[in-house]
């Protein structure tokens, strides 16, 4: 996994079409983010927990070649 790669599109070079692109990014919810959520239920931080899924904040970020749509790496 490039260590370039952050929770924002990078400029880099595809590893399979070999030209310089944007990263195509796909953010997603964990199960990370479910249990930290979960826990904040249970502890009466529950608006918090609606905060952590109307924000990227604790979400694996997925990178694709805005080209050839080769996956890239994810950034967690
Ligand atoms: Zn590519």
């Amino acid at each position: 996994m490039p260590s370039a790669i952050g929770r924002v599109s990078t400029r880099m070079v595809c590893p399979n079409c070999h030209l310089e692109m944007m990263t195509h990014i796909v953010s997603k919810a964990t199960y990370r983010t479910h249990m930290i959520a979960l826990f904040m239920c249970l502890t009466f931080l529950w608006p918090c927990a609606i905060c952590l899924y109307c924000t990227d904040f604790s979400r694996n970020v997925d990178h694709y070649c805005s080209f050839c749509n080769a996956f890239i790496g994810t950034y967690e």
